[in-house]
């Protein structure tokens, strides 16, 4: 058995030598604002954008500066006014309850099952109990619940689903591009997401005044009709000057980028399954470990791997991360009392309203996660996966 891996899990592949060239064509000729155009050029921020809506079907496709200014954004867009409850899922990322935070709303956070997905019996009270108009569901991890049901309670009580897809990018539902069932979808294409600009980030929507409000929002001035994948310039009339600019705009070279890896990543997805299967298939049948269920109907992209430990204390869980640190495997615990680097839980984030969520508590305090970065390999995934093993079958309890 191998001691140590010596593989870095925040280590992406190089961007494609095709997006490096498009990216030097554009320093070249120096019109990196998106609005910086020769006489009809077609810029690459606009050609992303048309791009991003082939891919997932979507009618309207903003890019912008980064995942969380799309969700913002796209609150802003749905018209979530400061004091307005916003239902979330309390298995999320930061970017989530910070987008809601920013808007100067009140997040309703909702349990999460040991699917790691949202509480549909929770929802449903909750969604009752606030009167939130809108669900920022965050499809964490790749985790996306049974979305028909999502789409059921909604409809019911009323809310719009703003769909947060930072690590859904690429996957569905039922055939479903993921983002495709709510009012929007927000998408990351920061460093360790599925498309590399460093930051970055889309809104997608059908709703052209939604799509509309969410361009004049990000600071396209007076010139939207420059837009590759947006609703038609009579849209923009009656809100052209009401609509503030809280800029984040992308820009032409990240577009550049991006363009090259978005027509690759199907195949990316695909390499990712490889990844996710070998480390499930390294981990199945072992006692006091459990798996993360998963629907059958979802695609789910394999970017993160997460399992859990229920039966074990805290102070057994963290010496499993020690010793897993030790042999080279970087694993990340959603139970640990303060927020490590990315990791944190709805615990930790004192400006929104903490509530007592047991379900959710129990099921992060048994979670771990690690990244599975393309640079890995099926055989690094057996060895990391045979270093967890052993560490797991010596703990006590
Ligand atoms: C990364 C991420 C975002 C958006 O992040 P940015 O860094 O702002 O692009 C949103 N939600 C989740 C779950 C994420 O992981």
């Amino acid at each position: 058995m191998v001691h140590r891996f010596e593989g870095s899990f925040t280590q992406q592949e190089p961007i494609p030598e095709a997006a490096v060239d498009a990216a030097t064509e554009v320093l070249r000729h120096g019109r990196l604002h998106r609005y910086n155009l020769a006489e009809r050029e077609v810029g690459e921020a606009s050609l992303l954008e048309r791009d991003f809506a082939a891919f997932t079907g979507a009618r309207y496709v903003l890019a912008t500066t980064s995942g969380g200014y799309a969700l913002a954004t796209a609150l802003r867009a749905h018209g979530v006014r400061p004091g307005d409850a916003v239902l979330s899922n309390a298995f999320t990322l930061a970017p989530v309850p910070g987008a809601i935070a920013s808007v100067g709303a009140r997040v309703v956070f909702v349990e999460t099952t040991e699917s790691l997905t949202i509480d549909f019996v929770h929802l449903d009270e909750m969604a009752e109990k606030s009167g939130a108009r809108v669900l920022m569901l965050s499809h964490m991890r790749g985790h996306q619940p049974d979305m028909d049901r999502v789409m059921h309670i909604a409809r019911d009580r009323g809310f719009v689903v703003i769909e947060d897809c930072a690590h859904t990018m690429g996957g569905s539902w039922r055939g479903v591009v993921s983002g495709r069932h709510g009012g929007s979808a927000c998408y990351s294409t920061q460093t360790y997401k599925h498309i590399n600009s460093g930051e970055g980030g889309f809104l997608a929507t059908d709703d052209p005044d939604v799509a509309a409000r969410a361009t004049l929002l990000s600071g396209s001035y007076m010139l939207y009709e420059r837009h590759g994948a947006g609703p038609n310039t009579d849209v923009f009339e009656d809100m052209r000057n009401s609509t503030p600019n809280i800029s984040g705009r992308m820009d032409n070279l990240r577009a550049a980028i991006l363009r090259p890896q978005l027509a690759a990543l199907p195949e990316r997805v695909r390499r990712w399954a490889g990844l996710h299967d070998a480390m499930e298939d390294g981990l199945r049948d072992l006692r006091g470990l459990s798996l993360i269920e998963r629907h059958q109907d979802l695609m789910r992209v394999g970017s993160s791997f997460q399992f859990r430990l229920p039966d074990h204390e805290a102070n057994e869980i963290e010496n499993l991360v020690e010793r897993c640190a030790r042999r080279g495997v970087e694993l990340k615990w959603f139970g640990a009392a303060r927020a490590h680097g990315f990791t944190s839980t709805y615990r930790h984030w004192a400006y929104a309203d903490a509530p007592e969520l047991p379900q959710t508590d129990q099921v992060m305090a048994g979670l771990l996660d690690m990244r599975l970065p393309l640079t890995f390999s099926r055989g690094d995934c057996e060895t990391i996966a045979g270093i967890i093993r052993e560490e797991v079958t010596g703990m006590r309890g």
